[in-house]
């Protein structure tokens, strides 16, 4: 399996040894060439407007889409990822890549100052909680049909997943914990065997 992490801002470096140690080659992302021969994607947070843009910019918007519409491509969209994943953000809105049908809404638990981290017990995962570390996390206001929770913290959905899609209000990549990189491997690897 080879995963793509966007390298364009956030803890890229973090994605891609958490993927590494969950037993993927991973590769850094930041032009639609790069996209080749990759299996699914990692959208690490940061901020959501700049990534967007920077996205748009370099053609990655598109390239994705393209990919995502001609075959089911695994993303995993983290924090700002989760916001670049929403078919609807409230407030303002980035450029993105829309292909989840949930709305979010942007820095919904606060600033900076208001950032925590939970043991967030993870249903898919098994065993122990997962230190989930939440940054100016996006909440998710919406969710359609085909959308399904997998985490749940103060009565807000803040792990869920359509198809091919998985995403998460908060940092995966901040502890040693690996178990949602490998849960998003086991995904891609499904995938990759209904394909063939
Ligand atoms: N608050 C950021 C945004 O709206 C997301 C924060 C994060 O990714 N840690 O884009």
């Amino acid at each position: 399996m080879k995963i793509g992490v966007l390298a364009i801002q956030g803890d890229v470096r973090e994605h891609l040894r958490h993927t590494q140690r969950a037993g993927a080659e991973a590769v850094e992302v930041r032009l639609p060439r790069d996209l080749d021969g990759t299996d699914g994607l990692i959208i690490p947070g940061g901020e959501s407007t700049t990534i967007g843009m920077l996205m748009e910019e370099y053609g990655l918007i598109e390239a994705i889409r393209n990919r995502a519409r001609s075959s089911a491509y695994p993303i995993y969209g983290t924090c700002a990822g989760l916001i670049l994943m929403a078919k609807n953000v409230i407030g303002k809105s980035p450029a993105r890549l829309g292909l989840m049908d949930i709305d979010a809404s942007r820095n919904a638990y606060g600033r900076q100052i208001a950032s925590f981290e939970v043991p967030l017990p993870v249903p898919a995962l098994g065993g122990t909680p997962f230190p989930a570390v939440f940054i100016r996390a996006p909440k998710i206001q919406r969710m359609g049909d085909g959308v399904m929770a997998l985490a749940s913290h103060d009565g807000e959905v803040v792990m869920a997943e359509q198809g091919p899609y998985l995403v998460s209000s908060f940092h995966p990549e901040m502890s040693e914990d690996i178990r949602i990189h490998q849960y998003f491997l086991e995904k891609v690897e499904k995938l990759a065997r209904v394909r063939q």
